[in-house]
């Protein structure tokens, strides 16, 4: 198995995704050896391949590895020494690895993490099965339905939306421990949380049981209208695409600077108002960016304006029980087979921003776009699949 730095963050949070993603990938011994320095080295029956997005100087080394949160975090450190082990173990030298963001710059001191690391990796490459633990990389994960069916047989209250912590204790201490139980024992479920929130509980161990979304509340009905999905370049607090999807047709207001920001948000505002529909959006991110941006620029947005926009992701969470790992956009979609033409997800396209800003490449651009696209017709997809379940229940 070939194992490369970019693998110890999924790794460090989940082997069984890790496991999955390195069984599928066919990384070929070449493939990156024309465009970066590799270093390759074994360890545990592993191949470890150190790959870094810039050589800074080779006498001793000094490399970059380029990222795209807003921290540096545990697993940084470990992804660090994964490199300074792999290139130390080819008989060079490491002086410095940079870690690099729209958001910060650090020199990581890596060495004191190569014993976690080996042990993390010894633990990864020596083991065949990896349990299902929940955790944040679930709610984007393609593997999520084969983990659901594996849970659902035995434990799976972990999968429960909105029930942690003290909930979950509350469950187990009255001898519910699975999925099972939540249904057959609805009558202490419902004396713990009371009628509504249980109702939604059972409703969702059903669902994962079965693998099939169950409405638990009579939904609203659902109006024609448009979608709309904000993209931030965050280091900048700037809105630099509104991407409405209106009859099937992608528009996008795009600011080609900060400048161009006012520009580009009253074109959108502008179009909003004269189709006159309701306004499909995903959580309240654009709901917040238009009150921050309308006092910003001034413009006033009565609360009418606000009373057409719609949060699908409410109409989720408050009707619906589905089995998916999260509810987040992706989850959902990717539930009703809606496929991502890229790979960007809401952390990458903040770093794909930021690479073109700097090299001002239209490629770049272009994908945002096409992601940005897809996140408006996913929403779409979603919300026709609500209208379907709300045909049925009447
Ligand atoms: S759904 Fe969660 S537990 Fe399953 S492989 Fe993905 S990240 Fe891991």
């Amino acid at each position: 198995m070939r194992i490369t730095n970019s693998d110890v963050k999924t790794i460090y949070f989940c082997p069984r995704k890790a496991q999955f993603e390195l069984k599928e990938r066919k990384i070929e011994k070449d493939q990156f050896n024309e465009l970066f320095d590799i270093f390759e080295t074994e360890a545990f029956g592993c191949t470890l391949v150190a790959v870094v997005d810039e050589v800074v100087s080779r006498e001793p080394y000094v490399v970059k590895i380029r990222k795209s949160g807003k921290r540096v975090s545990e697993y940084h450190m470990l992804e660090a020494a994964f490199i300074g082990y792999v290139i130390e173990s080819n008989g060079r030298s490491v002086e410095n690895i940079i870690m690099e963001s729209p958001f910060y710059s650090v020199f990581i001191n890596w060495r004191p993490y190569v014993t976690k690391m080996l042990s993390l990796l010894s633990f990864f490459c020596e083991n065949s099965e990896f349990k299902v633990v929940k955790t944040h990389l679930c709610r984007t994960c393609q593997y999520s339905g084969e983990c659901f069916r594996e849970v659902a047989e035995v434990e799976g209250l972990n999968f429960l939306h909105g029930v942690k912590g003290s909930s979950l204790e509350k469950l187990r201490s009255y001898g519910i421990t699975n999925l099972k139980d939540v249904i057959k024992l609805y009558h202490i479920v419902e004396e713990l949380f009371g009628q509504e929130k249980s109702r939604r509980i059972v409703a969702q161990a059903k669902s994962i049981i079965e693998q099939k979304p169950v409405v638990f509340k009579q939904l609203p009905e659902i109006r024609d209208g448009i979608f709309l999905d904000i993209e931030s370049y965050t280091p900048f607090n700037f809105d630099y695409l509104f991407g409405i999807l209106d009859n099937d047709k992608y528009i996008p207001f795009l600011a080609e600077g900060v400048s161009s920001e006012r520009e580009a948000f009253e074109s959108t505002v502008e179009y909003i108002k004269n189709t006159g529909k309701i306004v499909y959006h995903f959580h309240n991110y654009e709901v917040t960016r238009f009150k921050k941006l309308s006092k910003k620029y001034n413009i006033n947005l009565p609360k009418k304006f606000f009373e057409t926009f719609v949060d699908v992701y409410k109409l989720y969470a408050d009707h619906v029980a589905l089995p998916v790992p999260s509810y987040s956009l992706k989850s959902i979609a990717r539930f009703f087979g809606f496929n991502w033409r890229t790979s960007l997800n809401g952390q990458i396209v903040v770093r794909s921003y930021a690479e073109y800003l700097a090299t001002s490449d239209k490629h770049i651009l272009y994908e945002i776009l096409i992601y940005n696209e897809d996140d408006v017709r996913a929403t779409e997809l979603i919300l026709r699949k609500l209208r379907e379940f709300s045909s049925q229940k009447n």
